[in-house]
């Protein structure tokens, strides 16, 4: 299947290497499969774990790779060398506003606390409106399951209000996240409510 609605997707995972080999196998497929249907990569720029596996996948099959790291990173020798292009940055915040801008979707795979900090950061902006890209939860061997019962509660509780209860697309295969990404729909946002709505 070819997804042609995106021309790049920020990838979101960890870059811890698990004793499962299947997390580094999903990440290098990721890669691969974002590179051969001509979608290029935009990711922390790191060398480790499941987001060096992303990028090799992709640059091995001949995908385009952005990394874009902090200069703290860089001096610690973490960053890919190999990337298409690796734009260093002075901050952790200047880090993820561009992975908004350089990237018209969002996709995160299995990862530690810094993956969810940028996974839920991009559904904190969906809702606010900062920008109007899908973000996509690959939930592949069940390791988000606990993650999306909370996601559920926040709903439930009302902390999630209704327009934004489907801003997170959850699939447990690439294919079907990302033809789901490609039918997402911007939701009304918080600046486009009245303030006695909220
Ligand atoms: P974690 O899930 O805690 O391993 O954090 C992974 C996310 O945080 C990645 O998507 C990166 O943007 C960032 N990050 C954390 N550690 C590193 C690292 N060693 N090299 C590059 N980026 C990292």
């Amino acid at each position: 299947m070819t997804t042609q609605k995106f021309k790049r997707l920020a990838v979101y995972c960890g870059s811890a290497t698990p004793e499962d080999p299947r997390y580094m196998q999903l990440a290098r497929q990721v890669g691969e499969t974002l590179a051969r249907q001509g979608i290029g990569v935009v990711y922390g720029g790191g060398k480790a774990g499941l987001m060096g596996a992303v990028a090799y996948g992709a640059l091995d099959a001949g995908g385009e790779v952005i990394g874009v790291i902090p200069q703290a990173l860089v001096d610690m020798e973490v960053a890919n060398p190999d990337c298409t292009e690796l734009h260093v940055v002075d901050t952790m915040h200047q880090r993820k506003q561009a992975f908004t801008d350089l990237s018209d979707g969002f996709v995160t795979l299995p990862g530690g606390v810094g993956t969810l900090d940028e996974l839920w950061e991009a559904v904190s902006w969906a809702q606010l409106g900062y920008h109007q890209s899908p973000v996509g939860l690959l939930n592949a061997f069940g390791y988000y399951d606990g993650l999306l019962a909370f996601n559920h509660k926040m709903a439930e509780v009302g902390f999630v209000r209704p327009a934004h209860r489907d801003i997170l697309i959850v699939e447990d295969t690439l294919e079907t996240l990302l033809g789901a990404m490609a039918a997402y729909k911007p939701i009304q946002t918080i600046v486009q409510m009245r303030a006695e709505d909220l």
